[in-house]
């Protein structure tokens, strides 16, 4: 039994522009003060399409440091827009970056819950505001549809 007990596992890019927007989705998201954080460039494109061997690893085993020290429930993974670590989708539209990023939030699912049974994972995707790449607009959740096994690829409004 964990003596210390925290709700969550944030993953995160580690970009300083959404320290802040970060911290205030983990509020709206009722797991403020509850959560352990792990912040690294590109977040889960580290556990889906490492650059480096041990990056996967290195993610993985933190989620398990965070269950086995903090009894977590789920993990909550926010990638967003314009992500430097995603360089490669540059001059992409919209719709193009999002179908990658929901591809790597998908496969990354799947990899923590085959890593870590048992455990929830929460993905969502923050898109930033027109002209303005400091700020998140708006935060939208990864839907998964568990009865039928099957994971939705769609995106409902998430809070902000
Ligand atoms: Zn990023």
């Amino acid at each position: 039994m964990a003596e210390h007990k925290a709700t969550a596992l944030l993953i995160t890019c580690m970009d300083y522009r959404f320290v802040d927007s970060f911290y205030k989705e983990a509020h709206a998201l009722g797991i403020e003060h509850s959560y352990d954080r792990v912040a690294i460039a590109g977040d889960i494109k580290n556990v889906v399409r490492p650059s480096k061997p041990g990056d996967a690893e290195l993610i993985l085993r933190q989620i398990e440091i965070s269950k086995e020290l903090h009894d977590i429930e789920e993990v909550v993974i926010i990638s967003h827009q314009n992500c430097g670590a995603y360089g490669e989708l540059a001059g992409l539209s919209a719709d193009q970056e999002l179908s990658v990023h929901t591809q790597d939030l998908l496969a990354a699912r799947e990899i923590i819950i085959s890593r870590v049974p048992g455990i929830r994972v929460l993905t969502f995707f923050a898109t930033l505001k027109e002209g303005d790449h400091n700020n998140i607009m708006a935060l939208k959740k990864l839907l998964h549809d568990s009865t039928s096994g099957n994971t939705r690829s769609t995106y409902q409004q998430a809070v902000v």
